[in-house]
């Protein structure tokens, strides 16, 4: 009888789905930041900060070292692998402050990684907003960010702070918008920044996901900003050269960047 009733009493376990994939997994471990940056020689004592809703959190550890449990083994073993080895090699030549020239496929590989990164680091916060489903799963489809992302790249030093060099940042909010439409409807949108240093490398990822695909949302950002940025996704240009004429330290790193930030919704032209 009192066996029964622990049986009742007890919540039923879900098991939790593939952040990409929306398998149930098993899930496994995954790095923020790859693994590869540790074996760089990255492990000393850094800083961790995450920026939840303009809120930051600091955490004395190795940047490097940490660790999400929200991917399946296939999406992590494989598929996100595959980004990371991608990416690396631009990314160390990078690490070096060389000039470093982005053809289209570069520009896509960092643009996927910058969004795999992107999504597996707004989940360090629970309470943070995650990006919508929809683009987590067309990402995993076509293996490329999603329709409706916009994905630049830029430069910044590394800040030397209390507790040691500040080697990496991320920061995650969503921007939820509603727009009104030509027959006078208005629509929720589900619009979203992140953002990610690593190093010296910036990555800003715009995206929304919106029931309308006739509607077009236009991140407009401050000239000054928009030197400071390339796109490389939707890739505009067959090659460019990282870096931007202008650094992110004319703005305060990340956190300044956010002032000054303006919202257009654009309609699609067809
Ligand atoms: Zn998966």
């Amino acid at each position: 009888m009192s066996g029964k009733s622990r049986a009742r009493s007890r919540v039923p376990q879900q098991r939790a789905a593939c952040v990409f994939c929306g398998s149930n997994g098993p899930l496994t471990e995954e790095h923020v930041f790859g693994d590869w940056l540790r074996k760089l020689g990255y492990t000393g004592e850094g800083l961790r900060e995450w920026s939840v809703d303009g809120v930051s959190v600091q955490q004395k550890g190795g940047p490097f070292s940490k660790k999400l449990k929200i991917v399946c083994t296939r999406c992590n073993t494989v598929w996100m692998k595959g980004m990371e080895d991608s990416a690396k090699p631009l990314l160390v030549e990078m690490f070096k402050s060389n000039r470093v020239e982005l053809n289209e496929a570069a520009q896509r590989d960092l643009a996927r990684w910058a969004f795999k990164t992107v999504v597996v680091s707004s989940h360090v916060d629970r309470q943070a907003g995650r990006i919508p489903t929809v683009h987590r799963r067309a990402f995993h489809q076509t293996d490329e960010p999603p329709l409706g992302t916009v994905v630049r790249i830029g430069s910044a030093s590394v800040p030397r702070e209390q507790l040691g060099e500040n080697l990496a940042s991320c920061s995650y909010k969503p921007r939820p918008m509603q727009a009104t439409l030509d027959d006078g409807r208005v629509i929720d949108v589900s619009a979203y920044t992140g953002r990610i240093r690593l190093l010296n490398v910036v990555f800003d990822v715009f995206g929304y996901a919106s029931p309308d695909p006739s509607l077009r949302v236009h991140n407009e950002l401050p000239s000054e900003v928009e030197r400071a940025l390339l796109q490389i996704w939707p890739v505009e240009h067959p090659t460019i050269w990282w870096p931007p004429v202008e650094t992110f330290d004319t703005f305060g790193g990340l956190s300044g960047f956010e002032l000054g930030e303006q919202w257009r919704v654009l309609p699609m032209i067809n």
